[in-house]
């Protein structure tokens, strides 16, 4: 497609949306796993949870094959199970709902906050039945959900609060890192997220009742400990039906890497949140993401709103107009309610309204540690040529 105009497009490469950032040392430290005895069920995959649950202030982490897995083991250990409802944001990536339906369950859709686009604790606490057994708050954009008001609801009706931190791994809440709010917190390691271990994901929790299911479930449901028959030092018990969540321990080697440039990682990320939201405050077309007083995000995503009425276009046009100049822009995310499988199992379209109108007015910006000054520019001049290109002529 051509870019505005007809003329040159803003850049000549493609600017990707997020990417990981991998170093020497981290690099150094894959293969030293890779050289080491063991490659999975090793040392490794110990030490980067104690690292990881170090880093957030909780009791307990437990590493998992990717965030998806980690976030299923959550809702085992949580006890969720069929004919059990969850309720959760339709502005999530299909994964939270997901794990909900693995185990049976049904997942309740609560629409989200206007201004911060997280899940609204009014709209949840309108949804809790006898049947409701946890809320699954997601701290969009790296935006922590606002847990204390969700605290509040899941202590009153005796609920599991489990965060999904799969964008917020190093924001923080009220002073404290997001990990500790919730009864459970997920974090993901795919590259695009805070830190990456190419595929990875883990639980951090205060609870050792809720340490012990998960690692049961992340391996099979099968235990060494607390077996009163003991037929031999070869003996262990299946005491569940659980998976193979295990995550290796060349994973968890780039992970315990990766750590230690979390905060340069996220320092980066808030500098070009910081760029975009004082470039487009102005513009009266634009609506730069609105910011919790008392947390701290993450800024896993830069989400940009456009005022429609002001503009000659709908959505679909301005993005295609970003991507003609060479700017990677996406859309996070499609509600989940509306995706053809929630569907078919009977999701009216219409039931999260504030969602739904947001998401036909959002583009998600290119954000990740490793961009240049000069991308930035080229995101800022893109998003103001395309906004000024179809503007429309108010008097
Ligand atoms: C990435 C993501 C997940 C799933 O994590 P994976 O590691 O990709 O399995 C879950 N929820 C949200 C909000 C995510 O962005």
């Amino acid at each position: 497609m051509l870019a505005i105009h007809g003329g040159e497009p803003v850049r000549k490469d493609y600017l990707d949306y997020g990417k990981q950032w991998i170093d020497e040392d981290d690099i150094e430290s894959v293969l030293m796993t890779l050289k080491s005895p063991m490659l999975t069920q090793g040392p490794m995959v110990e030490a980067f949870e104690q690292k990881v649950a170090d880093y957030v202030g909780a009791k307990y982490a437990v590493a998992f094959s990717n965030g998806t897995a980690a976030l299923h083991g959550a809702y085992y250990a949580a006890g969720i199970r069929c004919g059990d409802e969850v309720i959760t944001t339709p502005i999530t990536f299909v994964a939270t709902s997901n794990c909900a339906l693995y185990l049976g369950a049904r997942p309740i859709f609560a629409d989200i906050d206007n201004a911060t686009y997280n899940l609204d604790p009014l709209k949840v606490e309108k949804l809790i039945t006898e049947r409701t057994k946890a809320i699954v708050p997601v701290d969009f954009t790296g935006q922590p959900a606002d847990y204390e008001a969700f605290r509040k609801l899941a202590d009153e009706n005796n609920l599991v609060l489990i965060g999904d931190g799969a964008h917020s791994f190093g924001a923080s809440f009220k002073g404290k890192r997001v990990g500790v709010q919730a009864d459970m917190t997920m974090f993901s390691f795919h590259p695009v997220k805070p830190i990456t271990t190419g595929e990875g994901g883990i639980i951090v929790t205060n609870s050792a009742e809720y340490y012990e299911k998960l690692r049961l479930f992340r391996s099979h449901g099968i235990t060494k400990a607390n077996i009163a028959e003991n037929e031999g030092p070869w003996y262990y018990e299946m005491v569940d039906l659980g998976m193979n969540y295990r995550m290796t321990d060349i994973q968890a080697a780039l992970g315990y890497s990766q750590l230690d440039k979390l905060e340069v990682f996220i320092e980066r990320r808030r500098e070009i949140a910081a760029r975009y939201t004082a470039a487009f405050s102005k513009e009266e077309a634009l609506v730069t993401p609105d910011q919790f007083q008392s947390s701290s995000s993450g800024w896993h995503l830069y989400m940009l709103r456009f005022v429609l009425d002001q503009l000659t276009v709908d959505r679909k046009n301005i993005f295609e107009a970003l991507r003609a100049e060479n700017i990677g822009v996406h859309v996070h995310y499609i509600p989940v309610h509306t995706q053809p499988y929630y569907q078919k199992l009977g999701y009216q379209k219409g039931i999260c309204p504030i969602a739904e109108k947001w998401y036909e007015e959002v583009i998600t910006l290119p954000i990740f540690p490793k961009m240049k000054e000069q991308d930035i520019d080229d995101v800022i001049c893109a998003v103001l040529k395309v906004v000024n290109a179809f503007k429309k002529c108010l008097v």
